[in-house]
């Protein structure tokens, strides 16, 4: 059979990376201590409920789960002057990040961003029909600012996104860098916006600031967050984002009608109302990620500094060879970011001893 795919689409392949049932996954950044009991009721209880309106369509709007995600910024950043309405949210912050395409890139469109980073970014760019440009990021994996600002003037790109903390190296933006940016995207003509994807905020390192505090003297920028890493909520599909009243309005124009299940709302809720049982162990992977990244220099290797759950780390001369041996002794990693270098999950203590054992022995 000929499918009328589209040209740009022909061979290629879904992004994913592998879902392997091994003693230690520390592939994906996800939270690796499951919800507590008390949240797993609470979210069982509030689905249950739920399930007895199922015959009606969901609240369209989410108004009551956007106010609890701007209750929730104002305690753990000091957001306190988002409203309901300030919050789009969506399922994952990958939907959030394809509702922003799809309303402000397309055709002859260009979204910048600086490498290595997320790999989903060309990804959203492609599927809206965006041109997607990125600028490399320094050999220690910080932006050089001047060379962005610059691209900002001569590109005049309707969206910058920076992820700070940065996947796959961990590197945060400064926030005098974030508002240098900020000045820059002020300036295009036609308008643009600047994206600072904060999936891993609530691991930074102590007086790391988030972006959040910019927002109310800087209408051109947004923030986005997920539940999927720090909240152990990754299997919850609930993704966010804080910006003026007018971005929020235009995401509206290009979501699917109901767009967030029931289920998904009612479960997000639970969770959100128990964000600190959630979050329990965040200090715990902090110190975790501390302790590896120490670990990784003692043993003679570069590490990115990180201020997420993860840590890139290298260089090995064959990377993949080094991964393999690591997944026969049952400990997934990701083969990401420049050539020569891996990227390590944060998992619980038990977890990252196997992940040091294997090490040893893999390279030895
Ligand atoms: C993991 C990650 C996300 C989160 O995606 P969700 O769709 O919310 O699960 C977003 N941005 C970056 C940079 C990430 O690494």
């Amino acid at each position: 059979m000929t499918l009328p795919l589209r040209p740009d689409l022909a061979g290629l392949t879904p992004y994913g990376a592998p879902q392997l049932d091994v003693v230690a996954r520390l592939n994906v950044n996800e939270n690796p201590y499951a919800p507590p009991a008390v949240v797993v009721d609470a979210i069982a209880t509030a689905v249950r409920q739920a399930a007895s309106g199922l015959n009606r369509y969901p609240d369209r709007d989410a108004l009551e789960l956007r106010g609890d995600l701007a209750s929730y910024l104002a305690v753990e950043s000091q957001a306190d002057f988002l409203a309901a309405e300030n919050i789009w949210a969506a399922n994952g912050s990958n939907e959030v990040m394809l509702h922003l395409h799809q309303a402000f890139g397309g055709p002859g469109r260009k979204v910048l961003s600086f490498a290595p980073t997320y790999s989903m970014y060309p990804e959203y760019a492609r599927d809206t029909l965006t041109d997607y440009e990125t600028l490399p990021r320094r050999a220690d994996f910080t932006l050089d600012v001047d060379a962005a600002v610059k691209a900002i003037e001569e590109l005049e790109p309707v969206m910058v996104i920076v992820a700070s903390p940065n996947n796959p190296t961990g590197t945060a933006l400064p926030l005098s860098e974030t508002e240098r940016l900020c000045a820059a995207v002020a300036k295009v003509p036609g308008g643009s916006l600047l994206v600072i994807d904060e999936a891993y905020a609530e691991f930074r390192r102590h007086g790391v600031p988030s972006a959040l505090s910019l927002l109310p003297d800087h209408p051109e920028l947004v923030v986005s967050r997920t539940m999927s890493k720090a909240f152990a909520m990754a299997g919850g599909r609930l993704g966010y984002l804080a910006a003026a009243l007018e971005v929020v309005d235009a995401l509206q124009i290009v979501r699917l009608p109901y767009h967030l299940s029931a289920i998904t709302q009612a479960s997000a809720r639970a969770a959100l109302a128990h964000h600190r049982d959630l979050q329990a162990q965040v200090d715990e992977i902090r110190a975790e990620r501390d302790e590896t990244v120490a670990w990784l220099r003692e043993q003679g290797y570069t590490v990115a500094d990180t201020d997420a759950n993860f840590a890139l780390f290298g260089p090995f001369e064959d990377r993949e060879k080094v991964f393999q041996g690591m997944l026969e002794r049952g400990v997934l990693i990701r083969v990401t970011g420049p050539e020569g270098w891996l990227r390590v999950s944060i998992g619980t203590p038990q977890e990252m001893a196997l992940f040091r054992s294997a090490l040893v022995e893999v390279v030895a």
